[in-house]
């Protein structure tokens, strides 16, 4: 709505490409530059517990949220169709994650499977101009102010990284929707995701910090230690790496 403010934050680009909101972030890369002036140590000192913002789009911990962009119409060259069941057929991009995430998703199921939990992939990958449509579509129909809290703008997607997948049961009952809350699979989900490294991304009561209302389908890929250290922690990706943007009013 008022495009000026979005204006003054600035958006800069880092030599990797990851755009972000410069006012929003701490840069503490500075801790490292050359300062021959200083006594023996001029090792960066990070804040306990925060964890450097990996600033490669390809990372499979990248964080991208409304702060953090990918480069533009960034696209992960290792896309696979992951063996599992979906909600739909055909060999269709949102069937696809990254290699490793693929695999990951694929223990994850067998594991639901042998607690009697049969999971289904609603969708995956999405490339920018799917993303652009997609969201395009939700703000003419819900009004852009209810779009924000449950779409993302174009190059800001999750699933544009190859590292996300909406899940439900096999049924399809309830897919990527609220009525997915508390069902035998979102338990599942939010009690095992970890142990194959994915994570709940939007956790009920954190939309002040991600920006996004509760999402209990939405499973990203982070890697098993980062997953563990997030859900023992109870805490969000943006807490993990200590880039929690206070919420502008408007
Ligand atoms: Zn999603």
């Amino acid at each position: 709505m008022n495009k000026g403010n979005q204006e003054r934050a600035n958006i800069v680009s880092n030599e990797n490409g990851i755009s972000k909101l410069s006012q929003s972030v701490k840069n503490d890369k500075d801790a490292t530059e050359e300062n021959p002036s200083h006594d023996e140590k001029k090792v960066e000192k990070p804040k306990e517990n925060a964890n450097r913002v990996p600033n490669q789009p390809e990372a499979l911990d990248v964080l991208v949220n409304k702060q953090y962009k990918l480069p533009d119409h960034y696209e992960p060259t290792d896309l696979v169709i992951p063996n599992v069941r979906f909600i739909f057929s055909g060999n269709l991009e949102k069937k696809k994650m990254r290699q490793e995430a693929a695999r990951a998703l694929e223990n994850m199921f067998s594991g639901a499977e042998k607690d009697g939990i049969l999971l289904a992939g609603v969708s995956g990958y999405r490339s920018q101009a799917t993303q652009k449509s997609l969201y395009n579509s939700y703000v003419n129909r819900n009004g852009k102010e209810a779009a924000e809290r449950f779409s993302a703008h174009p190059g800001h997607s999750e699933h544009q990284t190859g590292l996300a997948m909406d899940i439900s049961g096999i049924t399809g009952k309830c897919a990527a929707t609220d009525c997915f809350e508390g069902s035998p699979e979102a338990k599942w989900l939010a009690e095992h995701a970890h142990e194959y490294g994915f994570i709940v991304r939007y956790p009920k009561g954190k939309e002040d910090i991600t920006g996004y209302k509760y999402e209990p389908w939405h499973m990203r890929f982070v890697g098993i230690d980062i997953a563990n250290t997030i859900f023992e922690k109870d805490i969000t990706m943006e807490e993990y790496f200590d880039a929690v943007v206070p919420v502008r009013g408007n």
